[in-house]
């Protein structure tokens, strides 16, 4: 029998059986794995203990033919606090399911799961707001797959829109269109501010460790986050129940 160990987030669970459960896991060098953890709902088996979601852990994984079986799950750093928060623990729970949506089975993505891991500590932390988080992790997310939009001019006539008062964003195209080259806002093209104008810009030409490191004022919040996330459902056809949860607690707020 062969073993293999990676360090990884879960993404998802499954209960399977009485006393085990399916585990989807990404992994720093494999991927997404799929595993079966057997015994995991037994309290006597603590070597499982690192097997929970919100836990960045090291996996030990034995191989036979195509199924892996968890043998060993050691926390490397906890984000548990995010569980003292229902709109944490809520917005936690979607992150995990884009990770585990965009991610590819036995393909390791680095960039995905390090913005994954900085987004959860920050989440973590409980310092910044949580829908600049959400809306930042989005758009960084479409970034590192490769939709990243056309942002720094207007992708009609490349007009710069540094001294424009608003403009435009198009979803499904991806970019920005300035005030005379767009008729106006509908369905898939939002009307931003500059703010927010700037605030995407910041985000696309961060690194993974510094793309949190911005604010917004309010009035701009409630446009950039409507944005990011229309951005990223629209470029990755990706309609969560998680994201449904998620503001059915914000309205419960
Ligand atoms: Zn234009």
């Amino acid at each position: 029998m062969d073993f293999i160990t990676a360090k990884g987030l879960i993404v998802k669970e499954t209960d399977f059986n009485e006393a085990d459960k399916m585990l989807s896991i990404m992994t720093d060098s494999y991927g997404l794995l799929h595993a079966k953890a057997s015994g995991i709902k037994s309290l006597k088996r603590k070597e499982l203990s690192g097997a929970k979601p919100f836990l960045y852990s090291e996996f030990t994984f034995a191989q036979k033919g195509d199924s892996l079986n968890l043998r060993e799950a050691n926390m490397i750093h906890s984000f548990l606090d995010i569980k003292n928060d229902l709109t944490h623990l809520a917005l936690g729970f979607y992150i995990l399911d884009i990770l585990g949506n965009i991610a590819m089975d036995n393909q390791p993505n680095e960039p995905l799961l390090r913005l994954t891991l900085n987004t959860l500590f920050a989440l973590n932390q409980g310092k910044k707001d949580a829908a600049l988080i959400k809306a930042a992790y989005e758009l960084k997310v479409a970034d590192i797959e490769g939709f990243t939009p056309h942002t720094f001019e207007c992708m009609e006539c490349n007009d710069e829109l540094d001294e424009a008062s608003f403009c435009y964003f198009d979803v499904l195209n991806g970019g920005i269109l300035c005030k005379d080259c767009c008729p106006g806002a509908e369905r898939n093209i939002l009307k931003i501010s500059i703010p927010t104008f700037r605030a995407i810009n910041y985000i696309l030409d961060a690194d993974i460790k510094s793309f949190l490191s911005f604010d917004l004022s309010a009035e701009a919040r409630a446009e950039f986050s409507q944005v990011c996330e229309k951005y990223l459902l629209t470029q990755s056809d990706f309609h969560p129940k998680t994201l449904t949860y998620y503001k059915k607690v914000m309205l419960s707020d």
